[in-house]
């Protein structure tokens, strides 16, 4: 089969080449890969992957769907059916699968990162880390909900409690986690509050749903949000920004709110100000992807419609590199997407 490997690190060591084909061990599934979308960690991966078990070469990404070709073991899924990949493989009996909570598996592993990934013609995964798409669901948009789309799902529904009438504030919102909060937050029926720099930005981030885009090149994002909200703060903040904006955060949620966050793209060593919690009583959460119930929730709400993941742009798997480059170009903005049938 062909696969995009990472050889050696950085992105000379990125080859869209031959690779063996996986069979599937008992209890997993062969699935032939339909698309697969990008997400920084794979930039992680290739550019250092300190702190992930793993050795290479190794087939690159996350997320993806496709159609099941083989099954060893028993399963209600069936040979052909269309599936998308959550993508852990969980063992099922330590303490955290055991209360459903996958993404703490104390043994997980992830495509892409512990073991061989979706930017392949095909994949081995395990039958429980599939779950049933519909025929009629855009491949270019589904292969976009098992990292981004998730991992978003959980900060805003799980850990803020996401409500109508509650007011949030998603930082830089162009990223594609970020991105997804706003849909999401909309969708939960929030005031949604966003920040983002640049013109075309902020026309892009009210287009996905927000309220009102900040520029926070061009304005002082705490004084304007306190505008806003009568100087009383928002609920929640989203904030996978890090070093750069979490002070501001801090600033701009309401006494008793919530901070989230799942990344640190400017750095992870912001002041805790932690006399401004402990007054303000705020409780700040860490979050990284979500368990199978959120997942499954998550699909039946893009399959009836209600979500559109937003798109940058969509590469054939023969262009890989190309599509590492848009991902990382400072004019991108939604998931750049993998073709690979
Ligand atoms: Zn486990």
């Amino acid at each position: 089969m062909k696969a995009v490997v990472l050889e050696t690190r950085g992105a000379d060591g990125v080859h869209y080449q031959e690779h063996e084909k996986p069979t599937p061990k008992e209890g997993e599934a062969l699935i032939r890969l339909e698309a697969a979308s990008l997400n920084r960690v794979d930039v992680y991966m290739r550019d250092s992957g300190a702190g992930i078990t793993h050795s290479l070469p190794q087939v690159m990404g996350v997320d993806g769907i496709g159609h099941i070709e083989e099954i060893n073991g028993h399963s209600d899924l069936t040979i052909g059916q269309r599936v998308i990949l959550y993508p852990y493989e969980f063992c099922g009996t330590c303490e955290h699968c055991v209360q459903g909570d996958q993404p703490l598996c104390l043994s997980a592993k992830i495509p892409g990162e512990h073991i061989n990934g979706t930017f392949a013609d095909y994949i081995c995964m395990p039958i429980q880390s599939l779950l049933p798409l519909s025929d009629n669901a855009d491949a270019t948009q589904a292969a976009c909900l098992g990292v981004a789309y998730l991992t978003a799902w959980r900060m805003v529904f799980g850990k803020a409690k996401a409500s109508p009438g509650k007011v949030a504030l998603i930082v830089g919102a162009g990223g594609g986690v970020a991105c997804a909060s706003v849909q999401l937050a909309k969708l939960a029926g929030c005031f949604v509050i966003a920040t983002t720099s640049g013109a075309d930005k902020i026309e892009k981030v009210k287009q996905a749903g927000a309220d009102v885009v900040i520029d926070y090149k061009q304005e002082d994002v705490v004084k304007r949000v306190m505008s806003i909200t009568q100087r009383k703060g928002v609920d929640f903040a989203i904030d996978n920004v890090g070093d750069a904006t979490w002070s501001s955060s801090l600033k701009s949620v309401k006494r008793g709110g919530d901070i989230v966050t799942c990344g640190a793209t400017t750095g992870s060593h912001p002041s805790a100000d932690l006399q401004r919690l402990f007054i303000r009583q705020l409780s700040i959460h860490g979050s990284t992807m979500g368990d199978l119930t959120e997942f499954s929730r998550l699909v039946k709400v893009f399959e009836e419609g209600l979500l559109k993941p937003v798109i940058d742009s969509v590469y054939p798997i023969s262009k890989a590199l190309r599509a590492f480059d848009r991902l990382e170009h400072a004019e991108r903005f939604g998931k750049v997407v993998l073709n690979i049938t």
